[in-house]
């Protein structure tokens, strides 16, 4: 094992106020995976502060499709 780097790693935490984040609970994400609430991210218009890129809704975790809407 040659420990050093963890890359895609689904962040858990907003990057901005530090709001748990659940895997399957609301969260946005821009292309370079900064993360935010949900709360942030539209007080923010939906706009990461870091890259400047919109921040997109984070597709839930692979589950199980019983009903959808
Ligand atoms: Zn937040
Ligand atoms: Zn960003």
């Amino acid at each position: 094992m040659t420990g050093g780097t963890v890359s895609l790693e689904m962040r858990t935490r907003c990057e901005r106020c530090g709001a748990a984040l659940a895997d399957d609970g609301p969260a946005f994400i821009c292309s370079y995976e900064c993360t935010f609430c949900a709360n942030c991210a539209d007080g923010m218009e939906h706009t990461c502060p870091n890259c400047g890129g919109e921040l997109v809704a984070r597709p839930r975790r692979r589950a199980q499709e019983t009903s959808r809407g």
